[in-house]
């Protein structure tokens, strides 16, 4: 069975792109620049690469450019998105290419008719920001669609970008009859197949490199492993549909260095103090039984931690 995947070199789609040759497939991948090593390397050392991974050129806003990707495929898993957290022009660095790229995507699914279903990986960040404040008593589930007023306002501009994209897609799918699910990950940690730092993968580093005080803040967290299986679990069952989200727990910062500092004891963290001097910030609860109920299961997240702490090491980005 052949599938393409877009935005192959990044951090999840690396793992799909390992996870989905171990089973077997044949994976048309696309890279923005296939001729930059640090974007392909890993993905042709994969097992399996030399055989059934074929990568390709293209650009989310080039209109057409992933026409003949996807021509021959079963499925197509959407995951490439800009990711960026302080974007200079928000609109082009995060919004255009996310949105339009989408629609890009989909629009070429449209056209191959081989296709049978479409896997987008959106975001928790396209469920969970309407302005309902998350209190202990919340459960976020997926009946929740975040506000792109709300987001605008708040100058929130990658949730913005993600909440735009999904709220497109759903839009074009139901009006051109595409088979599609959306994914919906928290932060995602975990072993890092490819050589540079991904911003969730930062997060995480920083937050346990970090100075002499930690945030008041709960991260939701989710192992890029199960992310990657959730892609092809969205694929294989004839029942899945809809949205899904993927958040193994939501964890305050204080709890996630109590764990690291029980793996590590020797480790320099941070010192035990607070960012700020208010009550730790309860975490809420996103809802798991969706993405349970279509099989998906989530690795410990001292596992998790664990084996994310060990990638950061051998990729030299963390020495302890
Ligand atoms: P990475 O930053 O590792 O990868 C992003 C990918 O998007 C890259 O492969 C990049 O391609 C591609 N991309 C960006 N802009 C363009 C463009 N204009 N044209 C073509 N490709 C482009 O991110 P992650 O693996 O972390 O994220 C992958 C997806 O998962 C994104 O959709 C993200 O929003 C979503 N997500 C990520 C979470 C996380 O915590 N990591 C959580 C929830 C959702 P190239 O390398 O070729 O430039």
């Amino acid at each position: 069975e052949v599938v393409c995947v877009t935005g192959a070199s990044g951090f999840i789609a690396s793992w799909l792109v390992k996870l989905l040759l171990e089973r077997g497939y044949t994976v048309k991948a696309t890279v923005r620049n296939p001729n930059d090593p640090k974007k392909t390397e890993h993905l042709r050392s994969l097992h399996g690469a030399k055989e059934r991974l074929h990568l390709f050129g293209a650009d989310l806003l080039e209109d057409g450019s992933f026409d003949s990707v996807v021509e021959g495929c079963t499925a197509v898993f959407h995951t490439a998105s800009p990711v960026s957290l302080s974007p200079a022009d928000p609109k082009a660095e995060l919004i255009d290419p996310a949105v339009k790229g989408t629609l890009n995507v989909l629009s070429s699914c449209v056209k191959t008719p081989t296709v049978r279903r479409v896997v987008v990986t959106s975001s928790i960040v396209s469920v969970a920001y309407n302005g309902k404040p998350l209190t202990s008593d919340v459960v976020v589930d997926e009946t929740w669609f975040s506000d792109p007023a709300f987001c605008e306002e708040s100058k929130l501009w990658y949730v913005l970008s993600k909440t735009l994209a999904e709220e497109a897609a759903w839009k074009f799918a139901k009006e051109k009859s595409i088979d599609m699910v959306t994914l919906h990950p928290g932060i995602v940690i975990g072993p890092i197949l490819q050589p540079t730092l991904n911003i969730s993968t930062e997060i995480f580093l920083n937050l346990i490199n970090g100075g002499q005080t930690f945030p008041n803040a709960s991260y939701r967290l989710v192992d890029v492993r199960d992310v990657g299986e959730a892609h092809i679990v969205a694929l294989e069952s004839l029942s899945a549909n809809g949205r899904y989200n993927l958040v193994a727990d939501v964890v305050h910062a204080s709890e996630v260095l109590r764990t690291v500092r029980k793996l590590y004891p020797t480790m320099q963290l941070p010192g035990h103090r607070c960012s700020d001097d208010k009550p730790f910030e309860q975490p809420y609860r996103i809802s798991k039984e969706r993405a349970e109920g279509l099989g998906v299961r989530y690795i410990p997240l001292d596992v998790s931690y664990k084996d994310t702490i060990q990638s950061l090491k051998e990729k030299g980005f963390l020495s302890i």
